[in-house]
C-alpha cells in the first residue's frame, strides 16, 4: 500500500488564476489580511519558483477548514495542495507542525476486532467517548446499540499525522481500515478524515454525525427558528456538492439559522485545527466565534462538533447543545 498522503503535485498550483476569491472564505485572510498566507499567496509564490521551504509560514497558518476548495473557480484541491506541501516539508525535517503532532500520534493500544459487517461504525472523538450520556444519545440516533459499533480505533493518530504532513506507516493505515471494511456506513464526529476515508473505502458511505442525526425527522423537529446551527466545517466542505441541498432543505424546513456565509460556505471556529490547539497559527478561535455570531442573536447554538461547542461556550455565555442531544434538550 502506498503512503496515505500523495506528495505535492506542481499541477495543482499552476491552474491558479489569481482571482482572489479563496481569500473571501479564508479565516487566515479574515484575521491577518496577509495575502501570502492564503491559497492565492501560496500558488503565486510557487508559480514564481518558490519551494515549500520558502512558504513555511503560509503552510503552517492554514486551518484546513476547506472553505477555499468550493470557493475556487479553478477547482484546485487547495487542501490537498497544502497537505502535499506540508508532507514535502516534513520529508525534509522542516514541518512546523510535525513536532506538535508527534505527541498525538500514539496509536490505540488495545483494539477489539468487532465484526462491523452491515453495522454503522462511529469514529467518536475523545470528548464524545468521555460523555456517556451523549454517546448513548448519538448511538440511539444512529440506530441503537445493536446496529452501531463505537470504534476503539478512531484513527486519531492518523489524522494528526496527515494534518502535519507526517507519513503514515502503511501497516498502521491497514490496521485502521481493516476495522472499517464491510461496514454499512462510517460516521465521523470531526470531518478531517472524511475525504481520505472516501478514497480509502470506496463504496462505503462516509457521513458526519451531524448529518446522520439530521436524517431523523425527530431531530429536525427539535430544531427551532431561533437556533443557530453550527456545521462541522471540515465535514461540510469535504462533501460540499452533496451537502448544500441537504442543509438548504434543513433551513427551509426548520427555519433555523446556519453558520454559512453568503456563498454557502461554512465559517469555521478553527478550534479543531492542529495549529489552533497549540496556539501556533494566526487564527484566533475567539475571533472566529465572533465572526460567526456577528449580527445574530440565537436563543441557543446547536453544534455538530464538540470542540466547536466548547469554543462558543468559552467565548459567549449562551446555551450550547450537541445535535445528538437536541431531542432531549429543553
Ligand atoms: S483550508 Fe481554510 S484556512 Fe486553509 S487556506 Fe483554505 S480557507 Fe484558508
Ligand atoms: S480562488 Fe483558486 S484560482 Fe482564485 S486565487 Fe484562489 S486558488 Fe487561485
Amino acid at each position: 500500500m502506498r503512503s496515505a498522503l500523495p506528495r505535492f503535485s506542481p499541477a495543482t498550483f499552476a491552474a491558479c488564476s489569481g482571482c482572489d476569491i479563496c481569500a473571501l472564505a479564508c479565516p487566515v485572510w479574515q484575521q491577518t489580511h496577509d495575502v501570502r498566507l492564503t491559497p492565492k499567496g501560496r500558488a503565486t509564490a510557487l508559480q514564481g519558483g518558490a519551494s515549500a521551504e520558502d512558504i513555511v509560514e503560509s503552510l503552517g497558518a492554514c486551518t484546513l477548514c476547506g472553505s477555499c476548495v468550493p470557493a475556487c473557480p479553478e477547482r484546485i484541491d487547495l487542501v490537498g495542495m497544502t497537505l502535499g506541501l506540508r508532507a514535502d516539508l516534513a520529508a525534509k525535517g522542516r514541518s512546523p507542525l510535525a513536532p506538535l503532532a508527534a505527541g498525538m500520534i500514539e496509536p490505540p493500544r488495545e483494539v477489539s476486532k468487532a465484526n462491523v459487517r452491515l453495522k454503522t461504525v462511529l469514529l467518536a472523538e475523545e470528548r464524545l467517548l468521555a460523555d456517556p450520556s451523549l454517546l448513548a444519545a448519538a448511538t440511539l440516533r444512529l440506530g441503537g446499540p445493536a446496529h452501531v459499533i463505537v470504534a476503539d480505533d478512531t484513527g486519531f493518530d492518523i489524522a494528526a499525522a496527515l494534518e502535519a504532513g507526517i507519513p503514515v506507516a502503511p501497516e498502521r493505515l491497514e490496521e485502521f481500515l481493516a476495522g472499517l471494511r464491510g461496514a454499512l456506513r462510517v460516521v465521523t464526529t470531526e470531518g478531517f478524515l472524511n475525504s481520505f476515508l472516501r478514497k480509502w473505502l470506496p463504496g462505503t458511505p462516509i457521513r458526519s454525525l451531524g448529518e446522520s442525526c439530521l436524517a431523523l425527522a425527530e431531530t429536525r423537529r427539535a430544531l427551532r427558528p431561533t437556533d443557530l446551527y453550527l456545521l462541522d466545517a471540515r465535514a461540510y466542505h469535504a462533501d460540499f456538492e452533496r451537502l448544500v441541498p441537504v442543509y438548504d432543505t434543513l433551513r427551509h424546513e426548520t427555519g433555523c439559522d446556519l453558520s454559512l456565509d453568503l456563498q454557502h460556505l461554512a465559517i469555521t471556529t478553527a478550534a479543531n485545527a492542529l495549529n489552533s490547539r497549540f496556539g501556533t497559527g494566526p487564527v484566533r478561535v475567539a475571533e472566529q466565534v465572533k465572526w460567526i455570531l456577528e449580527g445574530r442573536r440565537p436563543s441557543r447554538v446547536v453544534v455538530e462538533n464538540m470542540e466547536d461547542g466548547e469554543a462558543v461556550r468559552r467565548e459567549r455565555n449562551m446555551p450550547v447543545v450537541h445535535v445528538a442531544a437536541i431531542s432531549a434538550a429543553k
